[in-house]
């Protein structure tokens, strides 16, 4: 089973998703958790490509065919193999966050995200947890954390807004495999609520 996490910058997403993997190990489950962009050496390699240089760097053009090159790489050497091998696979994002970030960074790309979607990756996760929280908190607390994301200090309130109103659409659009959970509460509290709605689900 393929369990991904989906949230904007700060939501905790990262957190709960580790917490939910060593909560099934202690079940017996076997548990691959990785993320993206990222999660296969080669992903990774690209993710430094992506995330590391100067913000312009690339067109978002471009920017989304590395994202899916950093994806098919990731999917092909990391997640399917897990999942022949029936393990449990939990990720820290995957093709939503793709959906949101690159598909809402020029009008109209969402279209190509889809086509590049349908075209070299067509897997879908067959959970997905979004921790939706509103941006300002999201914001408060991914500042605070330690060596923050410096691409997120470009991004401004207002696409944080349009990232979370954007993670609502979606879940609306996947119905049959969403599920939304309130993450601006205790930590703990997320967790709880995480955790029964997956174990819910695994049964
Ligand atoms: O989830 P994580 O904090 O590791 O993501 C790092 C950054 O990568 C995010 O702040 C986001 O700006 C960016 N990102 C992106 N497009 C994606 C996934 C992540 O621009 N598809």
């Amino acid at each position: 089973r393929f369990i991904s996490f989906e949230g904007i910058d700060g939501s905790g997403k990262s957190t709960q998703a580790r917490r939910l993997a060593a909560h099934l190990e202690g079940l017996g489950h076997s548990v691959v958790l990785t993320r993206e962009p990222g999660g296969s050496p080669g992903a990774e390699d690209i993710r430094a490509l992506v995330l590391e240089g100067e913000p312009d760097r690339w067109s978002p053009e471009t920017e989304l065919l590395l994202f899916t090159a950093a994806r098919r790489d990731h999917l092909e050497r990391t997640i399917r193999p897990a999942l022949e091998a029936g393990q449990i696979v939990i990720c820290d994002r995957f093709a939503d966050s793709t959906r949101m970030y690159q598909g809402l960074r020029r009008a109209g790309l969402r279209v190509l995200v889809d086509q590049l979607h349908d075209l070299m990756i067509g897997q879908e996760p067959d959970l997905t947890v979004l921790i939706d929280m509103d941006p300002e908190t999201g914001l408060a607390r991914a500042l605070s954390r330690n060596g923050g994301e410096e691409r997120f200090e470009s991004f401004g309130n207002d696409l944080q807004a349009k990232m979370r109103a954007g993670f609502l659409d979606l879940a609306a659009e996947f119905p049959d495999r969403f599920v939304t959970i309130d993450g601006a509460r205790a930590m703990d509290d997320v967790t709880a609520d995480v955790t029964a709605r997956v174990t819910e689900w695994l049964a």
